[in-house]
């Protein structure tokens, strides 16, 4: 059934972007918040605003039972849990359900089989999509781990079944190092996800990370191109593109197509992204996960498709029918999106919840600002550090690179830090400028003090 009264269960900019979506289907709002964010922008957007506890996420945005307790007493019929949080959890998903409200996302069953990292890499090869290789299945013991390795071969990682945000990942160059590694590993990802679950994959050299944006209805699902998100730092994004200019057009058709294929295999209903890594001296890809849920840098396939990827996961898991065919999925120029994140680049990336000053945010064509900020407003320490994101729309990468960097000399944040100027140094990088660059390019350039150079003009 259509959704008339959504429930905003998450926090930031992605609540102020899903109440506008929601806004525009003339539907209700109603957003959650913490006691900590009484005053951040989407509770003053929202048609109405509930709180669901104190500041830490663990007593309010990650409590199943209160956030569902809080919906429901609201008179949602449908919740939205963003990114991050519950985003991915489906015991939220059933408990929304079980509660009588519409989960924005995929059903429990698909969560389980796509959002871990292990059943979707059998899903994968089931479905005939290449994967990194690797163990079969979930690993076991570090004898098992070993055996493996030594069929897959060095250097290989050790990734958390439950792992996300670039976390619960490692590197061992040997057995040594493996069995050192292993075991630590499981203890983390059993600590941060409550889940010890861990694979191998072969570590792929300096690989492209290249996604396909899809939406499903359940029955059918159309891709909406792919992503490149190679500029990375700890295993998280920090730039990103749409398209990939690395691809030529039929390994790009190949690799839009197994995503299609595979949220087709498993009737995938919401918006989802497939992710790959791409080798660029095979001209490979493998698939390594499916992030069930909406993601950060979706407003780079909005720039180059115009649709609004929001508005459709709402719709669809409303149980209305997909809107659009493939072939009215038409793409035009390139887009980028930049994280502005409240940290300080030059003290490696130190967290700065400061309060904002004067606020002076850029303007006109092919711009857009995607934030949850204003003049006066304190940024709270307990949570994710991204404040916004600078989307470009350019004729080609050329063109968008030239204008993320006017943009961002036209954009002023009095009283944060941010990481504004790691952005407008990679504007001017040659290495981006010339799209020469991989997931392990950015941290040794830092390293190398790019960023301290670009700031003395040396
Ligand atoms: P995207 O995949 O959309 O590019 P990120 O990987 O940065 O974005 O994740 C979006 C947000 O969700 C971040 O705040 C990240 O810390 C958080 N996140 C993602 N997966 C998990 C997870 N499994 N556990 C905890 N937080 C997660
Ligand atoms: P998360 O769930 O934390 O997003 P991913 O599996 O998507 O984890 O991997 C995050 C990043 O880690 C990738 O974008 C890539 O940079 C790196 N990575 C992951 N797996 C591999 C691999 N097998 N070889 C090389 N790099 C990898
Ligand atoms: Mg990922």
């Amino acid at each position: 059934m259509a959704i008339q009264r959504l429930f905003i269960a998450n926090r930031g900019e992605i609540a102020v972007r899903i109440i506008r979506a929601a806004r525009e289907l003339g539907i209700r709002t109603i957003q959650a918040y913490s006691e900590a964010d009484a005053d951040m922008l989407a509770v003053r957007l929202a048609d109405e605003a509930v709180c669901i506890g104190p500041a830490p996420a663990r007593d309010s945005y990650l409590d199943v039972g209160k956030v569902v307790a809080a919906a429901k007493a609201a008179g949602a019929d449908g919740v939205h849990p963003g990114y991050g949080f519950l985003a991915e959890s489906s015991a939220f998903a059933r408990a929304v359900r079980d509660a009588g409200m519409t989960f924005v996302g995929p059903s429990a069953v698909t969560i389980d089989r796509m959002g871990d990292k292990v059943a979707a890499r059998q899903a994968a090869e089931a479905a005939g999509v290449p994967v990194v290789p690797g163990s079969k299945g979930r690993v076991e013991t570090v004898d098992e781990a070993v055996e493996i390795a030594d069929q897959v071969g060095y250097p290989i990682m050790i990734k958390a079944s439950a792992g996300g945000g670039g976390r619960g990942i490692r590197i061992a160059e040997n057995s040594e190092d493996l069995r050192k590694l292993a075991p630590m590993a499981q203890a983390e990802a059993l600590a941060a996800f409550g889940d010890g679950g861990f694979y191998l994959e072969r570590a792929i050299s300096s690989p492209r990370h290249i996604e396909v944006q899809i939406v499903g209805d359940g029955t059918r699902a159309v891709h909406f191109y792919e992503r490149e998100c190679s500029l990375q730092r700890r295993r998280q994004k920090v730039w990103e593109e749409a398209g990939a200019t690395c691809l030529d057009e039929e390994t790009r058709q190949d690799l839009c197509r197994s995503a299609v294929s595979l949220a087709e295999a498993v009737n995938y209903c919401g918006a989802g992204t497939l992710e790959y890594l791409y080798d660029p001296t095979r001209n490979e890809f493998y698939f390594i996960e499916m992030n069930t849920r909406i993601q950060v840098e979706h407003p780079v396939t909005e720039m180059v498709t115009g649709f609004d990827l929001v508005k459709e996961m709402i719709l669809v898991c409303g149980g209305a029918p997909l809107s659009v065919t493939q072939d009215q999925v038409v793409k035009s120029g390139h887009a980028i999106e930049v994280r502005l994140n409240a940290e300080d680049p030059f003290m490696q990336f130190l967290p700065f919840p400061g309060k904002v000053g004067k606020l002076s945010l850029p303007e006109g064509e092919g711009i857009r600002f995607d934030h949850f900020m204003y003049e006066g407003y304190q940024i709270p320490p307990f949570y994710d550090s991204l404040v916004g994101k600078l989307i470009v729309h350019g004729k080609d990468r050329a063109d968008a690179i030239a204008r993320i960097s006017a943009a961002l000399e036209d954009l002023e944040i009095e009283g944060l830090k941010t990481t504004a100027p790691l952005h407008k140094a990679l504007a001017k990088d040659r290495d981006v400028a010339s799209d020469a660059f991989h997931t392990q390019w950015l941290e040794p350039w830092l390293e190398a003090g790019n960023l301290t150079r670009a700031q003395t003009g040396g």
